[in-house]
């Protein structure tokens, strides 16, 4: 099983990252993609930042309807700060049958580099890449392990969705159904 791995906050979880996650499934080989929900940095108290509990409930309840996606909260049990390398190498150990690589936009990998072990990254572990933030083409577009696939991309961020909540609007079609009832219920980021 090749399982496609999609790191973020997901504060909260919106559309954009699920179209992109389904994007990977149909123009990959990938089997399943897991959004693996970063836990918050002990050193690093984000503003705004919602708690691991509630930001992992949502990406459960958005990803709940689709057998190919699950959501992982992996990184809250292991050492912090988290670091990808450490992960992967944690679920390549537990999951032995399991063929793991990571899903980034090409932003990310234009700092991949300063990354923990990135070399190890980049050895043994596949990337998929979606063009994202207009980058110009980047020489690790040429490593055997990465490869670029197209999505659409929508052009929303969480941080878009906070600021519109915030402001007393509607995130209704920004999120998924769930994921809305959930932030009016509980009342967060207002
Ligand atoms: P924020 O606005 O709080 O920074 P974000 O929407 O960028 O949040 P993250 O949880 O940090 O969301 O995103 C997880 C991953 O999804 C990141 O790699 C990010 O680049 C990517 N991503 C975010 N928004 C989109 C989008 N609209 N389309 C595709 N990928 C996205």
């Amino acid at each position: 099983m090749k399982i496609g791995l999609f790191f973020g906050s997901f504060n909260p979880i919106h559309t954009g990252h699920l179209i992109l996650a389904q994007s990977a499934l149909n123009m990959t080989d990938l089997d399943r993609v897991w959004f693996v929900v970063s836990p918050q940095n002990p050193f690093k108290k984000k503003k705004n930042l919602l708690s691991e509990y509630d930001r992992y409930t949502m990406v459960e309840m958005a990803v709940r309807d689709n057998d190919q996606f699950l959501a992982s909260n992996i990184e809250f049990s292991l050492p912090k700060p988290s670091y990808t390398i450490d992960t992967l190498t944690y679920l390549a150990d537990r999951y032995r049958s399991y063929e793991f690589s990571l899903i980034m936009g090409q932003d990310n990998l234009t700092h991949l580099h300063k990354w923990k072990n990135y070399e190890a990254i980049l050895k043994y572990y596949r990337i998929f890449v979606y063009p994202r933030g207009g980058e110009e083409a980047h020489e690790l577009l040429e490593h055997e392990n990465v490869t670029l696939f197209e999505a659409p991309l929508l052009d929303i961020s969480a941080t878009f969705i906070r600021q519109t909540i915030q402001n007393g609007n509607s995130v209704r079609y920004l999120v998924p159904e769930v994921v809305n009832e959930y932030i009016e219920g509980q009342g967060i980021y207002r």
